[in-house]
């Protein structure tokens, strides 16, 4: 993950929330924009989240376009189980729409360690072989609620695009992902470039090079 710096949300959903009648709750008149098909405040929120997030799934880091074919408006806190946050801007995340995983695994679960937090960018260890681990219970835990890629058994198909696209990134940046790369120096040039979006656009998955990179930096 990478942490998300919320900015200011949409006038339309700003408009929406003013408009929000006494006799609804936070929770219900989120539901009504979708009750009453208003698709260009959907979308407007939706687009503005995966502009902050450089186009890249809050959670798996997969690339997202902000529209409807592949992004979600999705609460970091579940409506569910906090429903007094529903409308708050900075509740709202875009994920991918993938099957099994980020917004579809997570429905209404307690979310332990969120991209709203700067340990998202440390409590997880990705591997070179795909794989995801936590360091400490609560990312444990995340990665179980969003079932992203401990292992095969659980997510294959998040495994294999991880460790395609990450190696091609080692690849595109002179490394060797069998071999990894000594120069911490040159480590440190990487994880930083990796992390400077490129006209608003992150590479998907470049935070999960980046956790890789400073792995071998600390080893
Ligand atoms: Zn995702």
């Amino acid at each position: 993950m990478r942490k998300i710096t919320k900015g200011q949300p949409p006038d339309s959903f700003l408009n929406w929330v003013r408009s929000k009648p006494a006799s609804k709750n936070e929770n219900q008149w989120f539901q009504e924009l979708y009750t009453q098909k208003q698709w260009g405040i959907i979308a407007d929120l939706s687009n503005k989240c995966a502009q902050e997030q450089f186009y890249i799934c809050a959670y798996c880091c997969d690339h997202i376009t902000g529209a409807s074919t592949d992004t979600v408006n999705e609460h970091v806190e579940a409506r569910a189980i906090a429903q007094a946050s529903s409308l708050k801007y900075t509740n709202i995340v875009a994920s991918c729409k993938t099957k099994g995983q980020c917004d579809a695994s997570h429905k209404s679960q307690h979310l332990p360690l969120t991209p709203l937090m700067a340990e998202c960018e440390t409590e997880f260890k990705f591997k070179i072989s795909g794989r995801v681990e936590g360091t400490t219970s609560r990312a444990e835990k995340t990665i179980e609620v969003l079932n992203l890629g401990d292992n095969e058994r659980n997510n294959k198909a998040l495994i294999e695009k991880r460790k395609q696209l990450t190696d091609n990134l080692l690849w595109t940046n002179g490394i060797n992902p069998e071999e990894g790369l000594e120069d911490d120096d040159l480590l440190q040039d990487l994880v930083e470039n990796l992390l400077i979006p490129k006209e608003g656009k992150l590479d998907p998955f470049a935070p999960v090079v980046a956790n890789i990179l400073r792995s071998w930096i600390a080893a």
